[in-house]
């Protein structure tokens, strides 16, 4: 996208612009204002309201949530259920092997630990970042970055009104143009700007690329006799194959409700492989489908993970602005964690961004926000599983699984690894094989009871876009994927999409790809796992995309 034409654009003008109101981006806006309560801070949010595209599991660790708001119980936060019971199963297609608690360092003990609801729990951050003065947006995505004389000035949020040709409907209305001293980018994982950011100024150089999963979720509400309210149980093996990672989480909180959800790195080799059908098939396995008896599916999403840990963080500053969060990437991945870390590293960079602004800088790199995160927890929490993830790509989940145990408790005992630091190899779309060389797999049809389709999943993710504006799935060359990724690949993203957005249809005159941009749930998998690198998204007119509840 080309940098911004900011002349005759309504213009507003902050000290801190934070684009993305999730757990990173509001907890740096609370900690601006805590520190400061004369600091201007806005937040811009894609979603219709704070929280309506956050998709989590979500076990969370409140360690930062108590540094930042000491008080939360007492403030009413909806954190409520604690776990009481911690499992981690080993699948076959038949049994389930409860792994012995010895094979993991205390570090990834979930004692302390509570299930929510993050979306829920956003909600209640943004109440509680405007009762301090922060300006919330939802309703307005950050669509082009402001640069000028090298350094990050602000964004421009999308028009609205513009038609799927092109041309201004009568609704038409610019984008605004936010300027600000510092701006974050706190749009999770595989920010559209974020990405920008990255390459413009080289955030990546060397250090690892970033690795990501997509995880995919329901909601359920369980019979009674069904619910054991507290309980976390994480697996892996069956219905992924020893050389495809990832695995079933599953967590039973609130009144009788359970988040069921399901991983896959995006490393996955075979293109036949189609993570939604996975989780769809994991579900029927007979020590997890009996506790979904008599109940009922309440909401469906999805959304990439990041997983490159310690050794793929970016350099997290820059002229003028700075990325938190998952934006950055800091997904404790074997804990299958990030949120704390989220809130932990928006709150560094406030409080780098704030004794900034108190000394009368603007528009310079946030070092000390750099320097803070090496110093910091975070840091320490990922730097002790930072092996996990590359052990599990190179040795496959069945062999990686002790090495990956003892590599924790080495760490965590000693402060050292027997394999030093370990890259990440391959790009996430540079790991298909071709499709001629790979084993087809067929996936049992959904029942309508334990196993759904695509479309009545997209139903519950409350998915709505405005049809008649362009596509935010921009295709670099149109032709690519029926002339080469259908060819070489079988054009995966029939598969890799959990909201069956993109379809090879054939009408009589040959293959044409379709792309259902109004089913988008936003989960980024696309821009991720094209192996032609052939797909951008770009925010769609604000407001639309997923409306997830309790998720
Ligand atoms: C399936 C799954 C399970 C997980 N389980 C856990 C768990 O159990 N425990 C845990 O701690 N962590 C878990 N995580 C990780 C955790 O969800 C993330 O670490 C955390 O949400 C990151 O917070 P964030 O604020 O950086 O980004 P996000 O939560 O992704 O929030 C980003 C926000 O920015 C908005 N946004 C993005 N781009 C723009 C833009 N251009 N303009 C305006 N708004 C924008 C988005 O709409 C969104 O609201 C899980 C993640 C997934 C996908
Ligand atoms: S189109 Fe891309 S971002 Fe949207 S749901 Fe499908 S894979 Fe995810």
């Amino acid at each position: 996208m080309p940098e911004a034409e900011t002349s005759a654009r309504e213009s507003m003008a902050y000290d801190v612009v934070i684009v993305g109101g999730g757990p990173a981006g509001l907890a740096a806006a609370i900690r601006l204002k805590q520190l400061d309560a004369e600091i201007s801070v806005c937040i811009l949010e894609k979603g219709s309201e704070i929280g309506a595209h956050i998709l989590s599991g979500a076990v969370i660790d409140p360690r930062a949530l108590t540094e930042l708001i000491p008080d939360w119980k007492e403030k009413g936060a909806p954190v409520e259920t604690s776990v009481t019971e911690d499992r981690f199963w080993f699948f076959t297609k038949t049994s389930a092997f409860p792994l012995p608690h010895i094979l993991f360092p205390p570090l990834m003990s979930n004692k302390g630990n509570y299930i929510v609801s993050l979306s829920n729990l956003c909600k209640w951050l943004g109440q509680q970042a405007e009762s301090l003065g922060v300006e919330i947006y939802p309703g307005f995505p950050a669509q082009q970055l402001i640069v000028e004389d090298g350094a990050v000035k602000g964004v421009i949020t999308g028009d609205l009104g513009v038609a799927r040709d092109g041309h201004r409907k009568d609704s038409f209305t610019r984008g605004m143009e936010l300027r600000a001293k510092y701006t974050f980018f706190a749009e999770g994982a595989r920010g559209s700007l974020s990405k920008q950011l990255g390459e413009k100024f080289a955030l990546h150089k060397g250090r690892e690329q970033q690795k990501f999963g997509i995880g995919l979720k329901e909601l359920w509400e369980l019979a009674p006799g069904q619910h054991r309210k507290g309980l976390v149980l994480h697996g892996m093996g069956w219905p992924l194959d020893n050389e495809t990672g990832g695995g079933l989480f599953l967590y039973h909180w609130g009144d009788n409700l359970c988040s069921v959800g399901f991983v896959v790195h995006l490393n996955y080799k075979n293109p036949w492989l189609d993570p939604f059908c996975e989780f769809q098939r994991a579900k029927t396995h007979p020590a997890i489908a009996r506790m979904f008896a008599g109940g009922k599916r309440i909401g469906y999403g999805a959304r990439a993970i990041t997983e490159g840990g310690y050794q793929s963080v970016p350099q997290l500053s820059f002229p003028g602005g700075a990325l938190i969060g998952c934006a950055a990437g800091f997904v404790n991945l074997p804990r299958i964690k990030g949120s704390h870390n989220a809130m932990k590293t928006g709150m560094l960079a406030a409080e780098a961004a704030a004794a900034a602004l108190k000394a009368g800088r603007a528009g310079d790199r946030l070092s000390d926000y750099d320097t803070a995160y090496a110093k910091s927890w975070v840091a320490r929490d990922l730097y002790l599983v930072r092996n996990a993830k590359p052990l599990w790509s190179r040795l496959g989940s069945l062999l990686a699984l002790p090495f990956i145990g003892l590599d924790m408790w080495t760490n965590q005992l000693f402060g050292v690894s027997l394999f030093g630091t370990l890259g990440h190899g391959e790009p996430d779309f540079a790991t298909l094989r071709k499709a001629a060389d790979s084993a087809k797999i067929s996936y049992p049809r959904p029942d309508g009871q334990l196993t759904f389709d695509r479309l009545s999943s997209v139903f519950l993710s409350g998915t709505n876009h405005e049809e008649d504006q362009p596509v935010h799935l921009v295709l670099r060359d149109p032709a690519i994927p029926i002339s080469v990724n259908l060819p070489e690949y079988a054009e995966p993203a029939q598969r890799y999409c959990p909201a069956g957005v993109y379809e090879v249809v054939d009408e009589g005159s040959g293959p044409r790809f379709q792309i259902n941009a109004q089913n988008c749930v936003h989960c980024k998998t696309c821009d991720i796992k094209d192996p032609s690198q052939n797909i951008t998204w770009v925010t769609p007119e604000g407001g639309g995309g997923p409306n997830y509840a309790n998720m």
